[in-house]
């Protein structure tokens, strides 16, 4: 089934693997949709989800990252950032 609302990567995990479940179930899929699907953010902390984890907690947006801070210490070296000290 379709599912364009948002991208899978804008879902959270948990209602990902839940909404898997009911895939053959449909009145309960439609029940759940209705109630449980996360809410469509157009601001607030929970909007940026990092690119790699998925988290949605320190998340840097500045200069198009999308890295949250343990998963930008992983890649920053890859994405041409340099330590000086
Ligand atoms: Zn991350």
């Amino acid at each position: 089934m379709s599912f364009s609302a948002f991208g899978d990567d804008m879902a959270g995990k948990g209602f990902e693997r839940n909404r898997k479940q009911l895939a053959n179930k449909p009145v309960k899929l439609a029940r759940f949709m209705k109630f449980s699907k996360p809410k469509e953010r157009k601001f607030g902390a929970n909007l940026h989800r990092c690119r790699k984890c998925g988290k949605t907690s320190g998340v840097t947006v500045k200069y198009g990252l999308y890295y949250c801070r343990q998963c930008f210490r992983e890649e920053a070296e890859k994405l041409g950032f340099r330590k000086y000290s």
